[in-house]
């Protein structure tokens, strides 16, 4: 049988050669970081190793960086009222999040259900500033707002600059989910303007389960932590700290900066060859935020007629992995909630599929992928002749 072809990288990237040695190397060791003994310092080393290497990936500072299990518990973590610094106690009581924002944040984290107010996008996915500056003046209160740096369905680049400008205007906070941006674009925490900021280890070749909420600077913090006990993470997330995962984040994080100026370039090559032979073989086909700044490794793209789901299983047989638009976390088919807030037909978005590509992905990849994607393209065609005969 001939190797498989994995291109979904969004979902979750293969852990890294230098992650997997982290990973290794910490489980191997005995110590907890709070303990003072030697073994203690040798564990908490490789954490404070990890920090900083998170922090950098970011342009933050090792103290502004709160580890946690991933990038959904980083949302939770951020998303609160509870939002202070020395000086400033008043609690946050708006949250604005964009409609295309992941499930971990459309949930509103600890926000009253009815505090919490959708920002539109427009057709393209592009959150809609009208719509964001009228909810910030309209009603004047304390927000904070959560925008994604970039869409993990369509890639859409967000333009966070601008969110940041608008919400600060207003005197809200911005929490930033860069889950899928990170190790794919360049991220400078106070470029972009953002207060909070979100990060998952595995999505950039990392372990699954570890991740980080960075703050714009040391003073601003949750001051209702999620997990409450012990003292780690400097009171804001109790729990003997998961080492070998932290350790196998910070090895990722510091090989994807390292790799980030070759690796953007390169995927996106590869990924105007995809576009090109989908198109080559099916001119209609829909591509999702085309012309606008994307990840360089994310296609989304739609067929009207074709089957998600019986592609998806069609490919897979083929040795492919790609996803669909749609979700099934739930073991039930549900539509994607980032086409349906572009304002795509429910007939398109059921044809979508998304095709994600990493840094190890390889013109030969791609050349599997449209050999499968000929012979869908085919038959969608023959289905559609038998229906026009
Ligand atoms: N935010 C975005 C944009 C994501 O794509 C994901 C994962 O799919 C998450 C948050 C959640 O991260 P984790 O899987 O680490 O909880």
């Amino acid at each position: 049988m001939s190797q498989r072809v994995y291109l979904d990288w969004n979902a979750t990237a293969p852990l890294r050669a230098e992650a997997r040695e982290a990973v290794l190397a910490a489980l191997d060791r005995p110590g907890n970081p709070s303990s003072v003994h030697a073994e203690g310092r040798a564990a908490r080393h490789a954490v404070e190793e990890a920090r900083q290497a998170v922090a950098a990936l970011v342009g933050a500072e090792p103290a502004a960086v709160t580890l946690t299990s991933g990038g959904t518990e980083a949302n939770a973590l951020a998303l609160t009222p509870a939002l202070e610094t020395a000086q400033d106690k008043e609690p946050r009581n708006r949250l604005l999040v964009s409609a295309i924002e992941h499930p971990s944040v459309q949930s509103g984290g600890s926000f009253a259900p009815d505090a919490v107010e959708r920002v539109a996008v427009d057709g393209r996915g592009v959150v809609d500033l009208d719509d964001l500056k009228a909810r910030l003046t309209r009603r004047p209160g304390r927000p904070l707002v959560s925008v994604m740096l970039a869409n993990n369905e369509t890639g859409v680049v967000q333009p966070i600059p601008e969110v940041a400008r608008l919400t600060h205007e207003a005197g809200g906070l911005l929490h930033v989910d860069a889950v899928q941006a990170a190790g794919k674009i360049p991220i400078d925490i106070k470029a972009l303007g953002a207060d909070l900021l979100t990060l998952s280890a595995h999505k950039l070749g990392g372990p699954k389960g570890a991740g980080a909420l960075v703050r714009r600077d040391e003073t601003l913090h949750p001051a209702r932590p999620l997990l409450r006990g012990g003292g780690q993470e400097r009171g804001l997330r109790a729990g003997t700290e998961n080492v070998a995962g932290i350790a196998g984040f910070g090895a990722a994080a510091r090989a994807a900066a390292r790799g980030l100026a070759e690796d953007g370039p390169r995927m996106a090559a590869l990924r105007s060859q995809l576009e090109r032979g989908i198109r080559a073989l099916a001119p209609e086909a829909v591509i999702f935020g085309e012309g606008l700044d994307r990840l360089p490794n994310t296609t989304m793209f739609a067929v009207a007629g074709l089957k998600a789901e019986t592609a998806l299983i069609a490919l897979d047989l083929d040795g492919i992995a790609v996803s669909s638009g749609s979700a099934c976390s739930s073991g039930k088919v549900e539509p994607s909630h980032v086409l349906a807030a572009m304002g795509v037909e429910p007939a398109l978005a059921a044809s979508a599929l998304r095709v994600s590509l990493g840094w190890t992905s390889a013109e030969s990849d791609i050349e599997r992928f449209l050999g499968a994607w000929k012979k869908l393209a085919e038959s969608l065609g023959k289905l559609r002749r038998s229906i026009a005969a």
